[in-house]
């Protein structure tokens, strides 16, 4: 249809979502929910499309942009943006959108269940019950760690980040954290401690990663880090994978400098099945759910929704991520 602005969402999303994308515009998707797209048609898509509507599983990289004649905005289902080249992106006045603040609650509901379940066992204890292993009481059967009146560190403390916090007090938790920027209004109103990274992670029980990807905290978590941490400590990760050295993690975890891990992001996603973490006892992993409930993937959409048609209408988005471009706006 001549003139109607191209649309091109790159994962299968239920049809109420897009309904009101097809008001506006002519709307392409990949048909497939579980499959990533196929980059060979990712691109061809890209060459015609006004906007996309990506996932953390497709790479928006100069390669694409090289092709992309039409393309003003690229909205990303996900807060993370680490599979965009925002830099790139804003040399080319696309604007680049991200969904923060709608999967707060839900990703910290995550990232400490994922506490509670590694510090606790709970994955060894369901297996065990489910195997029939359970055969007697005895006193230290299936012994983990306590969770109340522990230290847990935050690297990160973000949004999400302050999140958890107010669950961990809840568990009357000691709350230590580390940003590049200090956050006196969030130390006055949650009671946390501010702390060196150095010290946060000597003194913690819980080390919990929410710094996003970049090129600062990429390989963060080297075998040093996990030296320096408590041998009785468990690592968190709920960010990215490659903030940690992987080879350095499986190391730390085999050698007992820490006691275990819990882990909902890796270097390769999904993580192959006989990958060495998913074959330590002390390792609870998770296939990257951060923010997926039922309630807050359909916000996210929304969301992504309402940052491309504001874009297509000369508006200013919701949550652009290169704000740069809206400063005359
Ligand atoms: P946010 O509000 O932007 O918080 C990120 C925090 O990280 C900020 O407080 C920032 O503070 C800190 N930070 C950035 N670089 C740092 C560095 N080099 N050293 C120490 N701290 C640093 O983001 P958010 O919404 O909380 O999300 C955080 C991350 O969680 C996302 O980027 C994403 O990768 C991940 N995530 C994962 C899932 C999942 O499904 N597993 C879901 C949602 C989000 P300073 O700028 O002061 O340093």
């Amino acid at each position: 249809m001549a003139n109607k602005p191209y649309i091109y969402v790159t994962r299968k999303i239920p049809e109420s979502v897009i309904s009101r994308l097809k008001n506006f515009a002519e709307v392409g998707m990949w048909n497939r929910e579980e499959t990533p797209i196929p980059r060979d048609i990712l691109l061809n898509e890209a060459k015609i499309a006004d906007a996309l509507l990506t996932m953390l599983s497709e790479k928006v990289d100069t390669e694409l942009f090289e092709v992309s004649t039409n393309l003003k905005v690229v909205a990303n289902l996900a807060v993370g943006f680490d599979n965009i080249d925002v830099e790139e992106a804003t040399k080319r006045k696309i604007v680049v959108c991200n969904t923060p603040d709608v999967l707060t609650d839900t990703t910290a509901d995550l990232a400490f269940s994922l506490l509670l379940m590694t510090g606790r066992r709970l994955v060894e204890a369901v297996d065990v019950v489910r195997n029939g292993e359970w055969k007697s009481w005895s006193p230290y059967f299936l012994a983990g760690s306590d969770i109340h009146h522990k230290t847990l560190g935050i690297v990160g403390m973000g949004s999400i980040g302050e999140a958890v916090a107010k669950r961990a007090l809840g568990f009357d938790m000691q709350v230590l954290y580390h940003n590049r920027n200090r956050k006196p209004e969030t130390e006055t109103k949650l009671g946390v401690e501010y702390a060196s990274f150095d010290k946060l992670i000597k003194q913690s029980d819980y080390v919990l990663v929410l710094t996003p990807l970049t090129k600062e905290t990429k390989g963060m978590f080297t075998k040093d880090v996990f030296k320096k941490m408590k041998k009785s400590a468990f690592f968190i990760n709920v960010a990215r994978g490659p903030i940690a050295v992987e080879s350095d993690l499986i190391w730390a975890l085999k050698e007992g400098e820490i006691a275990g891990a819990g882990l909902d992001v890796f270097d390769q996603e999904p993580i192959n099945q006989d990958h060495p973490l998913l074959h330590l006892d002390n390792v609870v992993a998770l296939p990257h759910i951060g923010s997926a409930s039922v309630e807050t993937r359909t916000a996210m959409m929304k969301l992504c929704c309402d940052n491309i048609l504001a874009v297509l209408n000369n508006e200013k988005p919701k949550t652009p991520v290169n704000k740069e471009l809206f400063q005359k706006i």
